[in-house]
């Protein structure tokens, strides 16, 4: 776990926020004058299902959870532009990161957002109702424009889902890496470490990674089970690629 002053946090300015031109007052209000955080990695995002389904894994089977993946993934803001689907992701780091950012960003719902704190980020979002397929309203999605990491420990898992080591200065690397000495491919749902036509090559020698990830990809790829699946490794190296799900 990082010291207290390096502590870092993942932020996702989301499609919700994009789509209302927020971008430049999320980034205002985040900014290092306003926070003393500073920027260690940042990327445009066309969030894959498989990233928003392991991003949001704590949410699945609840009534919500589909629409909250239609919300992440850009489908609900962006309904007939797929190519205007994406987020920015950033991760901060400073003293006491998580907690300074969640609380300019404020409540996850932005009615209490608006009551209790007015001025935060989430003031300026909005409830929207989940409809059944005969168009009954079912519950509400609360399209809330940010997200914070609410815990260091979920900051770390969500760094290492969203992030590379490569996409932030080693310098600023919040976690342990180490080189991989074996290639890693990804089809069908399944790892490999053998080419197949249409693979995706996640992994080569020599490439740096998380060290939990290379750890958990070992134990996959000799059939056992990992602490963190598949999926949760996988994400971001199929992020931005041509084929999303080879
Ligand atoms: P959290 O994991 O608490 O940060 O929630 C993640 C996201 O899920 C929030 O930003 C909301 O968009 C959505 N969400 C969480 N709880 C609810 C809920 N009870 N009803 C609808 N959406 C929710």
């Amino acid at each position: 776990m990082p010291q207290s002053d390096q502590q870092q946090t993942l932020v996702l300015i989301k499609p919700d926020a994009l789509k209302n031109s927020l971008t430049g007052y999320v980034l205002s209000y985040l900014s290092e004058f306003h926070t003393s955080l500073r920027f260690a990695g940042v990327k445009i995002v066309h969030v894959t299902g498989m990233l928003a389904e392991e991003h949001y894994a704590e949410h699945r089977g609840k009534l919500f959870y589909p629409s909250l993946i239609e919300y992440i993934t850009g489908v609900i803001h962006y309904p007939a532009t797929p190519e205007r689907r994406r987020v920015i992701a950033i991760v901060y780091q400073g003293s006491d990161a998580v907690r300074k950012i969640r609380d300019i960003a404020g409540p996850t719902n932005p009615l209490i957002a608006r009551e209790t704190k007015p001025g935060c980020i989430r003031a300026l979002g909005t409830l929207a109702p989940i409809k059944d397929g005969k168009g009954a309203t079912i519950g509400e999605r609360m399209d809330n424009l940010i997200h914070a990491s609410a815990t260091l420990a979920d900051a770390e898992r969500e760094i290492k889902l969203w992030f590379k080591p490569h996409d932030i200065p080693p310098s600023m690397h919040p976690y342990a890496t180490a080189a991989c000495g074996e290639h890693y491919y990804f089809s069908k749902g399944k790892l490999t470490t053998r080419y197949s036509g249409g693979s995706i090559c996640v992994l080569a020698p020599g490439n740096v990674a998380w060290k939990s990830d290379l750890e958990a990809l070992t134990l996959i790829a000799g059939g056992s089970t990992a602490s963190v699946s598949l999926e949760t490794v996988v994400a971001k190296y199929l992020v931005n690629e041509e084929k999303e799900n080879p």
